[in-house]
């Protein structure tokens, strides 16, 4: 079986560099834990636990030192842990932090803030939080054309996975009624790249596998958008979940992953495709 794996797949800078001071602490921090896991990934969670880093699901559990995820958490959260004096390492992503500071201006400017993007999602939880208590998360244009957004000032930010396609209906749903839209695309570059060569990819194969965690938006989305092209899509955390039987009548198979799945795990994958 021949393999194309994306241009662009797999881990991230945002992750990457909550990793590598996940990684660096644990060998200066006697009891480090993440809040959650560090990354939407249980094979690099299992990994870190290998390193002695632990999960704590929430601040109050924690001893020691605590790494706040790469897609971020609500202000009151750091001031909570520092409250109990613990070691607070921040590795939320740049781009994420870049939303927040977006939203706290947009808000103080007097927009009503709309986040675009999963409402149960944790970085959007802490976006809404930056935003304070008038802020809306609207997960599509259908959502959007419920709401009355005549005569409002209304400020627009998307979760970093969105899909571009996502946030420009509904901007254009609330566009078309209030007096004054702001809107920022905060699509991050990772995720717009992941998304643009899965979509490349998918039509030029016989079947795409997209790897990366169950509970990964970047990932589902990625599993998404190649659907949608109406290849023949399968979302897997590990190789061992590849299923020949499947995949047994694909020639050339396209291989892509989520913004937290680390290369060797792609690699994995990729090596079991091929000796199929
Ligand atoms: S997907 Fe984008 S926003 Fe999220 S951690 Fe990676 S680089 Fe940062």
């Amino acid at each position: 079986m021949k393999v194309i794996v994306a241009e662009h797949s797999g881990i991230c800078f945002g992750v990457k560099r909550a990793l590598d001071t996940v990684y660096s602490e644990s060998k200066k921090c006697e009891t480090l834990c993440t809040l959650g896991p560090l990354i939407h990934n249980p094979q690099v969670v299992e990994s870190l636990r290998k390193e002695g880093v632990g999960v704590a699901d929430k601040v109050a559990d924690a001893k020691g030192a605590i790494v706040m995820p790469s897609h971020g958490v609500a202000r009151e959260v750091i001031d909570e842990a520092l409250s109990l004096g613990l070691k607070v390492i921040d590795a939320t992503c740049p781009f994420v932090s870049n939303v927040h500071e977006k939203v706290r201006r947009l808000a103080r400017s007097g927009y009503e803030v709309v986040i675009v993007g999963d409402s149960g999602h944790s970085e959007v939880k802490a976006i809404k939080s930056a935003a304070g208590d008038n802020a809306v998360v609207l997960e599509s244009a259908e959502e959007a054309s419920k709401g009355d957004w005549n005569g409002k000032m209304v400020g627009i930010v998307s979760q970093t996975t969105q899909t571009p396609a996502c946030f420009a209906a509904v901007v254009a749903v609330i566009a078309a009624q209030a007096t004054e839209t702001l809107a920022y695309n905060t699509i991050c570059y990772a995720t717009h790249r992941r998304q643009s060569a899965a979509r490349e990819l998918a039509p030029k194969v016989d079947a795409v596998v997209v790897v990366g965690g169950r509970n990964s938006a970047n990932t589902n989305r990625l599993a998404e958008i190649c659907a949608e092209t109406g290849v023949p899509t399968y979302h897997i955390e590990k190789a061992e979940e590849l299923d020949p039987a499947k995949l047994a009548g694909a020639k050339v198979v396209g291989l892509t992953a989520g913004a937290s799945t680390p290369d060797w795990i792609i690699n994995e994958v990729k090596t079991a495709l091929e000796s199929m």
